[in-house]
């Protein structure tokens, strides 16, 4: 299994996950265009994509939802709260849309993808438990804080993409407006590099290979900050990668 990270943060988001040959979209908040050029970039050269899944309707997570799914004529599959908040049943989806609850498990050509529930302030937002071949990836961006169920969800994961969104003191101390900081520390919010740790901490196991520090922050983090709060969980255990706004990871081998 292959996980590309073409995009992460909150200006946009677009991941992708590959096993042979075939692959799944997990939100895109980039261009069509951007979208295409990121997937090369990132090594996914002539791969067959079975759908669309969305986490929930905040702009860096679907604005590039609907012209994805033309694109591409793949089904989007979402909860019903994310299709109605992202405005889909107004545009025309080709491949259809797929409502899923969260805690429903959608099988899809290799791929089993299970949607499940998380904190944040949007209608009904999925983080995702995607398997095949007998890997697994874990996905929770856009979380004010983890619950048992997540931790329970994503324990035994090959790979995981967690946010660690803002270091605390930079949020603080940074220029957002009071409200906008409480918003962003709250449980519905997004997830500081403190508490990114702290679940990478309960999730780590001897089978993680690798985990992509997520949806950081350009004006409340920086790369180094997040990845010294993960190194300290991590030491020397499994790779540590943080995604960016700017480019795509290359392809990561998650085995
Ligand atoms: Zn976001
Ligand atoms: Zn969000």
């Amino acid at each position: 299994m292959n996980l590309g990270v073409l995009s992460s943060g909150s200006s946009g988001n677009a991941l992708v996950v590959e096993h042979e040959g075939k692959c799944v979209f997990l939100d895109n908040g980039l261009s069509g265009c951007e979208h295409g050029k990121r997937l090369q970039e990132a090594g996914f050269h002539g791969i067959q994509p079975l759908g669309l899944f969305l986490s929930h309707e905040h702009g860096d997570h679907v604005r590039g939802a609907g012209v994805l799914a033309r694109k591409w004529k793949i089904p989007v599959f979402s909860t019903r709260g994310t299709y109605f908040g992202a405005g889909l049943h107004r545009q025309k989806l080709p491949g259809g849309f797929e409502a899923a609850a969260n805690g429903d498990t959608v099988e899809l050509g290799p791929f089993s993808v299970t949607f499940f529930s998380v904190s944040h302030d949007a209608a009904d937002p999925s983080g995702f438990l995607i398997r095949a071949g007998g890997v697994s990836v874990g996905i929770a961006t856009d979380l004010g804080k983890a619950g048992a169920l997540l931790v329970q969800t994503l324990g035994g994961c090959n790979g995981l993409v967690l946010e660690f969104n803002h270091d605390l003191d930079m949020l603080w101390d940074g220029p957002y407006p009071w409200p906008l900081k409480q918003r962003i520390s709250s449980g519905l919010g997004h997830m500081s590099n403190d508490d990114g740790a702290e679940l990478l901490s309960r999730l780590a196991h001897p089978e993680l290979k690798v985990c992509v520090l997520a949806h950081l922050s350009r004006e409340n983090n920086t790369p180094e900050l997040a990845m010294a709060s993960a190194v300290r969980v991590a030491e020397d255990r499994f790779t540590l990668l943080a995604g960016s706004r700017h480019a795509a990871l290359p392809s990561i081998q998650v085995v």
